[in-house]
């Protein structure tokens, strides 16, 4: 049915007590009934479900609603000219969503975060049941996109255990749930029941398939079977997807018989003398989690299956499911189901079995998916679900300090601002959270706050409320935990030094320093104040693993931010103004957004805006990003952190140590803890490991890369109606008052210049 106003009535004949949900899959409803189909279903008892499949071909744009009347899902088809319009996409999906009202999304596949990742959802769900880029013909983008869907998701799934495996650690609420079985539709297949004509003709034995027939399958294996025993019939059910005839064995006991219906798959299932599942080892299968395997169980069938990761994990020790390799393999033990009439092995199977129910399965995720709202919801207070329409004087890209102090700025000043942010969150890389313990932790590595300037300390004031907090850091030096920077305690303790004062220090300091005519590298700063030996104990090996490279390669500015001390001054800084916002990073960032002149954009990357609808930009991005890479990617440093929470009240005794040496893979931890002052029982620390891929962390500060920004910043400023600012905008390695202090001045600016405009006008 189609439909053309913009109020949708479908799926309101249930009690609804949870939100709707619009579930983005590339299965068609119609397809198979798989997993998407299940748990669609039961979620459908409770919620408005609406099932958003990829758009089809036809000459009027129109959003076909169809209610499935046993299971209460709304199918939503976007029909349209040409089906590759994403804009198209978004507009329909953004008319049903402002009819339906606030709703969760839920993802299969991930392309669509291409014309869905703007709208403010109440949660985001990725239930990840295969690894599609392995997929034939999967769209390039596919993991590019599935990145991004990563990081937006609030909460995600997958539908077997070497897939969670594969992904558990690229999202911190990631559940293994395996797919289940309707135990009841598939119990009928033990007691026979009226064969399926198409079937009935067919002599026996009959070893059966059910299931899409696509690249997973092994085909030889298959034509390999039916050779050797032509006796034995080779029963094939289901669609026949991305294969062409010539594809498919063809031999006279083989019968494909195409797609049947779900509700008639027991009664095929309940004549077979075996199921099969033929299953290619590649790509495409490596991470399947086939849900036929507990199906043909339930109908009381004996199955023989490749050795598929999942399916030697999930069903090992279950005597009803054998594992072989080749033809030769299964004929031997389909011969041997055959000649077995004892039935004693199913009393392990329904005991499994059990354990799978489609019911238990939804009921958990949706209790999970409720949490996860709920989470969302406190994190994100202020962000109203619903469509964000753009309509703004400014669009900002980066919220975070760089982007948000210059979209404040511009709000305050009557100015409409559009805030558009990749991540899930704002705060950029200063993003605090509590974590899964309730225990405050920084997602992107510990950010210290430290000013000589009052102008930004007054600033950020308007925000939030401070706590005093001093950093302190100890590098750890073969075992011993000494001060860093290397002050004089630090002399003391690795040279076996015994000096009391700040002269005496200074003057053992010159004695160690190897004076360099002309201090450029970041080795050159520290060598010519310390000497080698210093130099190698403390920054040699840390550096290496921070920036990949030697610090003879690396700016002095690199080095000279921890400048060696003749006192003995522990702290890490020793800037005018240290303190940590009372509330955390992201709370003050939410004060700074909550303006009614902002609108913020989250999850959606700069390059997916559909009309760039204001007349200036301000870019906080990696700027060559903005300009396509014309003159290549700028190198940039990534970081992988590796947070962890232990059950004691501390375990460090500072905030930070550092590893400097290279038996140390990472190059520091940090306890929260001390860093923000709560009090928990719990605590929680982060690793930082550097890595040359990831995302864009640190400009890499050396001539040669200077040079190649120099090139895309002559490029920026030939740009008319755009200001770059921050650290990737402007590849500068600043701190967060630094980049403060930039936006406040390029803000200034930019109100001078419109208020010129304004008055010219
Ligand atoms: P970011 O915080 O990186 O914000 C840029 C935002 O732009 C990001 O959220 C990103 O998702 C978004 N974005 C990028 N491209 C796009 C696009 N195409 N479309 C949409 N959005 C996009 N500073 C200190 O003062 N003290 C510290 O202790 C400290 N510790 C640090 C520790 C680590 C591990 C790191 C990495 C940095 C640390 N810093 C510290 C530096 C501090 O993080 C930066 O100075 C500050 O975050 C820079 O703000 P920004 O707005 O320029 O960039
Ligand atoms: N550094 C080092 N040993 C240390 C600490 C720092 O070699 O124990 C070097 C290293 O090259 C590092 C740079 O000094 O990247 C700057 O250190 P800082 O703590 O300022 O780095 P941040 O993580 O704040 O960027």
């Amino acid at each position: 049915m189609a439909m053309d106003g913009t109020t949708y009535n479908f799926g309101k004949a249930r009690p609804q007590t949870a939100p709707p949900l619009i579930c983005f899959s590339h299965l068609r409803w119609d397809f198979v009934f798989q997993r998407p189909q299940h748990l669609m279903s039961r979620f459908a008892e409770t919620r408005r479900v609406f099932f958003f499949e990829e758009p089809v071909v036809s000459p009027e744009r129109s959003l076909s609603l169809r209610l499935c009347p046993l299971t209460g899902v709304t199918v939503a088809t976007p029909m349209m000219p040409d089906p590759t319009d994403v804009h198209e996409v978004r507009i329909l999906l953004d008319e049903l969503v402002a009819s339906i009202g606030p709703a969760v999304a839920w993802y299969y596949t991930p392309i669509a975060v291409a014309f869905s990742s703007h709208i403010h959802w109440l949660a985001v769900a990725y239930d990840c049941m295969d690894e599609l880029s392995g997929f034939r013909f999967a769209p390039a983008e596919m993991r590019l996109r599935e990145q991004r869907l990563i990081n937006s998701a609030d909460i995600m799934f997958t539908g077997g255990a070497s897939l969670f495996a594969a992904k558990r650690h690229l999202h911190r609420n990631i559940h293994c749930m395996p797919s289940g079985v309707e135990l009841a539709h598939f119990f009928t297949a033990r007691s026979l029941l009226p064969e399926p004509e198409e079937q009935a003709r067919i002599r026996r034995p009959a070893l059966g398939y059910f299931g899409v027939i696509d690249e997973r399958l092994d085909m030889a294996l298959i034509a390999g079977i039916a050779a050797l025993r032509p006796d034995w019939q080779i029963i094939m059910i289901g669609p026949i997807a991305k294969l062409t005839p010539e594809e498919l064995p063809m031999a006279p006991n083989i019968h494909w018989l195409g797609v049947q219906r779900y509700q008639d798959l027991p009664a095929f299932l309940s004549h077979w003398d075996v199921a099969l599942m033929p299953f290619a080892l590649n790509d495409a299968t490596r991470f399947i989690s086939p849900t036929k395997a507990p199906e043909y169980l339930a109908g009381g069938c004996r199955v023989i299956s490749t050795p598929v990761a999942d399916v030697v994990s999930r069903f090992s020790g279950i005597g009803a499911v054998t594992v072989a390799s080749d033809a030769a393999g299964f004929v031997v033990a389909a011969a041997e189901i055959m000649a077995c009439s004892d039935v004693s092995d199913f009393v392990a199977v329904d005991d499994l079995l059990a354990t799978m129910s489609w019911d238990s399965i939804a009921d958990q995720m949706t209790k999970l998916l409720a949490e996860a709202q709920q989470a969302r919801r406190l994190a994100r207070p202020h962000i109203r679900p619903g469509v964000a329409k753009v309509t703004a004087d400014y669009t900002v890209v980066g919220a975070g300090f760089a982007g948000a102090v210059m979209a404040e700025r511009l709000a305050s000043a009557g100015h409409r601002v559009c805030v558009v942010d990749r991540r899930p969150h704002i705060a950029g890389n200063a993003y605090d959270e509590l974590d899964a313990s309730g225990v405050m932790v920084h997602r992107y590595g510990p950010h210290i706050f430290h000013t000589n300037s009052d102008a930004v300390l007054g600033y950020l004031s308007r925000f939030t409320a401070w706590r005093p907090y001093e950093h302190r850091v100890l590098a750890d030096v073969g075992g011993d935990l000494v001060p860093m920077p290397i002050n004089r305690t630090t002399l003391n303790k690795v040279l076996g030094a015994s000096l009391t004062t700040d002269a005496e220090a200074e003057a053992f300091l010159r004695t160690l320093a190897e004076p360099v005519a002309d201090i450029r590298s970041a080795r050159d700063f520290v060598v010519s104040a310390v000497g080698q030996q210093l130099y190698k104990m403390f920054f040699e090996g840390y550096s290496r693993k921070q920036w990949g490279m030697d610090p003879s390669e690396l700016d002095r500015a690199v080095t000279a931010r921890v400048p060696t001390r003749a006192s003995d001054d522990d702290r890490y800084f020793q800037d005018r103004h240290q303190c940590m916002p009372a509330e955390g990073y992201t709370r003050m960032f939410e004060k700074m957004l909550d303006h009614p002149n902002i609108t913020l954009r989250l999850s959606t990357d700069y390059a997916e805006l559909d009309a760039k609808a204001s007349s200036h930009l301000v870019f906080t991005g990696p700027v060559d990003s903005y300009f396509g890479l014309c003159f290549g990617a700028l190198p940039y440093r990534s970081l992988v952190f590796e947070h962890e929470t232990r059950e004691v009240e501390f375990v460090q005794p500072v905030g930070t140590i550092n590893y400097p040496g290279m038996e140390t893979p990472y190059t520091r931890c940090s306890e929260f803890k001390h860093i923000t002052g709560q009090s928990h029982r719990f605590t929680s620390l982060c690793r930082e490991t550097s890595s040359a891929t990831g995302e864009p962390f640190y400009p890499i500060p050396n001539a040669a890369n200077q040079a190649l920004y120099k090139r895309y910043e002559a490029l920026a400023d030939a740009e008319t109606g755009v200001t770059f600012l921050g650290r990737l905008g402007t590849y500068r390695y600043m701190n967060m008052d630094q980049v403060v202090a930039q936006a406040l001045a390029a803000a200034r600016r930019l109100l001078d210049v419109a208020k010129v405009k304004a008055v010219a006008e």
